[in-house]
């Protein structure tokens, strides 16, 4: 028999009303049945609320540092319980286990920052323009905020929102992607133990379609948070549009990492690949374009195509595996049904190309590394997010074109440029239209203490990490104090 697993409301382990699961599967074994998950519905996502309500009464006045007390014993937890989260996580999502430690690595990271803030979540003084009046801005928790998360980093986006939200004393209710239940029932299993207050984090697993639109429209809730795709986020920001919910996206990319004629061509054949082929693909950071200038176009291909072929494809619970599975078979149908898109439109394949089945991997959802080459800006291979091991190469004749391939998509997420010449890594990182720039790095490896997002359509202007996610989840409130004792009139009492 299977394991059967619960949602978490109120601090109980409460299975899902209509008593219906969904099952979890590895995707890199299919016949590895992980676990039965709850298939909640909106009465599971009514009860939640409720209790986050409930509880925010209280939460709200814990004092900060306090509750940062508690986000470090989390964090503490998380470090102890690593190796058994990491392997869990591969398991059920399939990058590699070196990636799925950073994963939790990230977790832990952003428990220890945002537990420091507790002491911080600085307001601002400033003099008044009346006498004997006293001015200053502290930041106020918003209240009940549903956090809607991929399976991509099942344990570094659920935490990227959940630690910041607490801190600041809001309440939340996470509702973790389909394919990666399991790891948000280990965080919650940890958040249980350090001894967060019941009905302060609540866990609702179910699909998006009807756990995730019931969050989005419930009166009750104040914020939402949402990772995810650019189809699902334009929902759920007219949703939150229709009611005035606050909402922040962090959406998709089309990122690009650009290799000037100066560059160190092995450094650049080694970012290019992490980029690229890391999580197989699967990152809103990948680098899905590869901009090269012409000179060095053909031996950068070469020196690619030679390392890409000792690639070892597989379960990512062999350490000796660098490229696992992708998440499902839908995500396998899609990266495929772009092979044939880029052939017609004239790209061509390089190497890679098709679903990879060999041996034990027959029953899972590979995918070769592939390079798409011949490819043009305007090619959908060059707009469209893939989101899987597929690098389209697009040649240009210099520093301008460069940049203006880059920036010709609608995202803007992250970007990479590799060249020796101090001049144009400063023009590259004042010109290109992105959230995140790296000179001499791959697109991806963002640390949790710098602003994360992405411009256009990446997202709604939020950043979340660094100092600004505070700004999602807390409101400002300008507070006077007059002690006067008059009435004091401003713009009127000290006009000349
Ligand atoms: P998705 O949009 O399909 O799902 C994301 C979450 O939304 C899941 O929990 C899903 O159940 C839920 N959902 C689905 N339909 C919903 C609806 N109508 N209302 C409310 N919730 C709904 O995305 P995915 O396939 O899980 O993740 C991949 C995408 O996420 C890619 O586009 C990737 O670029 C993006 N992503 C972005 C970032 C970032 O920070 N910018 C990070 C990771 C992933």
């Amino acid at each position: 028999m299977s394991e059967v697993f619960k949602n978490y409301i109120d601090g109980k382990w409460l299975p899902a009303q209509a008593g219906q699961v969904i099952e979890n599967r590895n995707p890199a074994n299919r016949n590895d049945l992980v676990g039965l998950f709850p298939a909640s519905d909106q009465g599971d996502v009514d009860t939640a609320v409720a209790a986050a309500k409930k509880a925010f009464a209280s939460w709200r006045l814990v004092p900060a540092p306090k509750r940062g007390e508690l986000l470090y014993r989390v964090g503490e937890l998380l470090k102890t319980h690593k190796e058994e989260i990491a392997r869990i996580m591969t398991r059920e999502m399939g990058k590699v286990l070196k990636e799925t430690r950073g994963d939790v690595q990230e977790g832990i990271d952003t428990a220890f920052y945002v537990a420091g803030e507790g002491r911080r979540l600085f307001g601002e003084t400033t003099p008044s323009e009346l006498p004997d009046k006293f001015a200053m801005s502290v930041r106020a928790p918003v209240g009940v905020c549903a956090l809607i998360t991929p399976w991509n980093f099942p344990m570094a986006i659920p935490t990227w929102k959940m630690f910041p939200a607490l801190i600041c004393g809001n309440t939340v209710v996470l509702k973790p992607a389909e394919d990666t239940p399991y790891t948000a029932v280990k965080l919650f299993e940890i958040l249980q133990r350090a001894g967060v207050p019941p009905g302060v984090v609540n866990l609702v697993q179910g699909r998006g379609e009807e756990v995730g639109v019931a969050l989005v429209r419930h009166p009750d809730v104040h914020l939402v948070s949402f990772t995810g795709s650019a189809v699902v986020g334009r929902e759920v920001a007219a949703a939150c549009g229709q009611s005035l919910k606050r909402v922040a996206l962090e959406l998709g990319g089309k990122n690009a990492q650009i290799v000037m004629e100066d560059a160190d061509l092995g450094l650049a054949v080694e970012g290019a690949l992490w980029g690229a082929f890391g999580t197989t693909g699967q990152r809103c950071t990948a680098t899905s374009r590869l901009i090269l200038h012409h000179d060095i176009k053909t031996e950068f291909i070469d020196r690619l195509v030679a390392r890409i072929e000792k690639i070892k494809i597989g379960d990512g619970l062999d350490e000796s595996v660098e490229i696992g599975p992708l998440i499902n078979q839908a995500a396998r149908d899609k990266v495929q049904s772009y092979m044939e898109i880029g052939r017609r439109e004239g790209a061509r394949v390089l190497i890679g190309g098709s679903a990879y089945d060999i041996g034990a991997c027959a029953n899972g959802f590979f995918f070769e590394p592939t390079i798409l080459d011949r490819v043009t800006p305007n090619m959908r291979v060059a707009q469209e997010e893939i989101f899987g091991p597929v690098l389209s190469v697009i040649e240009v004749p210099d520093f301008d074109a460069a940049i203006a391939v880059l920036n010709g998509t609608r995202y803007g997420l992250s970007s990479s440029i590799y060249t020796a010449d101090v001049n144009r890594a400063f023009r590259a990182m004042r010109d290109i239209e992105a959230g995140i720039t790296y000179i001499n790095g791959p697109t991806i490896g963002a640390e949790v203490h710098l602003p994360f997002g992405g411009v256009k359509d990446t997202g709604n202007g939020h950043r979340e990490a660094g100092t600004t996610v505070y700004d999602i989840f807390s409101e400002w409130k300008s507070i006077y104090v007059d002690y006067s004792g008059r009435l004091q009139k401003a713009q009127i009492d000290n006009a000349e």
